[in-house]
């Protein structure tokens, strides 16, 4: 039986608190279907059985911008936070290429209405605290948001 990765699990938790009225139906999950099955995604099993994705509902059922700020937020973290893979979110995805910066994705699916986060086997048993200012309350590594926004993407 395939397992979501422990990263994954955490941070889908921390996701519903946060946001405990947001859409939890399609485009939401984990685990992928026949068509995913088909290619190299993801959301299919590694040969332990684990799935190193998750794919949340960008309705939030709030502000529509948050979806924006903690696919951004998760972004940042992911230059010292070392299980996210990478994101994709509104046409724009974000790696360890060009240290995750927002470039074009061209894929197929656009994910104008879902967050893709992929997780690296660094998060198949660390199922620790994501420090997202938006989940979490706290700034991000001890910092106000609005300081950040100020020095701008080179103080990152
Ligand atoms: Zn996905």
């Amino acid at each position: 039986m395939p397992k979501l990765c422990k990263a994954g699990q955490q941070l889908r938790e921390q996701i519903d608190d946060a946001f405990p009225d947001r859409s939890r139906t399609s485009p939401e999950g984990w685990l992928g279907d026949q068509r995913h099955a088909a290619r190299k995604s993801d959301h299919n099993p590694t040969a332990e059985g684990i799935v190193r994705a998750i794919d949340i509902n960008a309705n939030l059922q709030t502000n529509p911008a948050e979806a924006f700020d903690l696919a951004d937020q998760l972004r940042l973290l992911a230059r010292t936070d070392k299980r996210i893979s990478y994101i994709i979110f509104n046409s724009k995805i974000a790696s360890w290429k060009k240290n995750y910066k927002w470039r074009k994705y061209t894929g197929i699916n656009p994910h104008k209405t879902h967050i893709h986060i992929s997780f690296t086997a660094k998060g198949d048993r660390d199922g620790s605290m994501f420090e997202v200012p938006i989940l979490t309350g706290e700034p991000l590594n001890g910092t106000s948001k609005a300081s950040k926004r100020k020095l701008g993407r080179e103080a990152f």
